[in-house]
């Protein structure tokens, strides 16, 4: 996605080799014209693959997804992250480790909006080592649902989560992909 591309080259902040700042259009500020185009592009790659509802992870990939969701015409649902676990039949929950905030949630999603005959496609803002992604895979298989697919922002291909869902079957599209990022520079897979 071109738009996306040239933003995250031009306000990007490559903190480490590790971790992208993108605060000022996705995480922190956000620009709505670039999350409809987002959806633009996530409605056109999954159209065809029989998504009855979308699902995201509290908070960053929510604006993303509500505009997939208005497109596509469909559902949302948001997966909250509680800090404990709900100790009641009327959750799924599932332990995630934070990638940025090195600390463990529980990924939390109600019974009443999931159902076996769902086909889900989730959405994240970022992809790292997959745990996010791969914990809101186990809620709707946990459900006996099915992941139609996982659409991702930005997707940091030097890292293990895109082989690994990959690897699992999971059919992965990202809008912008991270080959290599250093102090100031921040390259693309070619
Ligand atoms: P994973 O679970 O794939 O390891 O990490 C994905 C989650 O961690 C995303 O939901 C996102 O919130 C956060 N994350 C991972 N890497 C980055 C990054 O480089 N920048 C930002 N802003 N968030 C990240």
């Amino acid at each position: 996605m071109e738009n996306l591309h040239k933003r995250i080259l031009e306000e990007g902040q490559a903190l480490s080799e590790n971790v992208l700042k993108v605060d000022s259009f996705l995480n922190h500020q956000v620009d709505a014209d670039l999350m409809y185009e987002m959806g633009t592009y996530f409605k056109n790659y999954f159209e065809n693959h029989k998504v009855t509802k979308i699902f995201t992870i509290e908070s960053s990939g929510i604006a993303p997804t509500v505009m997939t969701a208005m497109q596509m015409k469909l559902p949302m649902v948001t997966l909250k992250k509680q800090g404990s676990k709900i100790l009641s039949g009327d959750v799924y929950q599932t332990t995630v480790h934070s990638y940025t905030k090195d600390m463990n949630y529980e990924l939390t999603l109600s019974k009443k909006y999931i159902s076996k005959e769902d086909n889900i496609l989730i959405i994240d803002d970022f992809l790292a080592n997959g745990e996010a992604a791969l914990g809101a895979a186990r809620l709707v298989e946990e459900a006996g649902a099915k992941v139609a697919g996982i659409g991702i922002v930005i997707e940091k291909s030097f890292q293990p989560g895109p082989k690994m869902l990959k690897d699992k079957g999971y059919d992965v599209y990202s809008l912008a992909r991270i080959a290599k990022l250093g102090k100031g520079s921040i390259e693309f897979v070619k």
